[in-house]
C-alpha cells in the first residue's frame, strides 16, 4: 500500500475524482500540493444488491494532454482580450473621427 490522498478540485466543471501518491503538502496558491505527484482517476464499483463501494486507483493518469489543454485555453483567452481590445480601440477611434 502506497500513502497518498483523494484531491477535491475542478474549475468550475465536473471531473472523476483522483488519487494522488504522497502526503498532502499544503500550498498556498492551490491549497494543496500537487505538481509533479503521479495521479490515478478513481474507479468505483457498487454493489448492486447493498450499495456497498468499492474504489481503485490502478492506472497512472497522463497529465501531459492536461498541460496542453490548459496552455490551449490560456492561450484562447488571451486571444479574446486581445480581439476585445482592438474592437474597444477601434470603435473609439470612429467615435472621435465622427465626433471632429
Ligand atoms: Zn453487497
Amino acid at each position: 500500500m502506497t500513502e497518498g490522498f483523494v484531491l477535491d478540485a475542478t474549475h468550475g466543471g465536473v471531473a472523476v475524482s483522483s488519487w494522488v501518491e504522497g502526503a498532502p503538502e499544503k500550498n498556498v496558491w492551490t491549497g494543496v500540493k500537487v505538481s509533479g505527484k503521479p495521479r490515478a482517476e478513481i474507479a468505483t464499483w457498487r454493489c448492486k444488491r447493498c450499495g456497498f463501494l468499492e474504489q481503485y486507483a490502478a492506472h497512472q493518469t497522463d497529465r501531459s494532454q492536461e498541460t496542453k489543454k490548459q496552455m490551449q485555453a490560456v492561450l484562447l483567452a488571451l486571444l479574446i482580450v486581445l480581439i476585445v481590445l482592438l474592437v474597444v480601440g477601434a470603435v473609439a477611434l470612429l467615435a472621435l473621427a465622427v465626433s471632429r
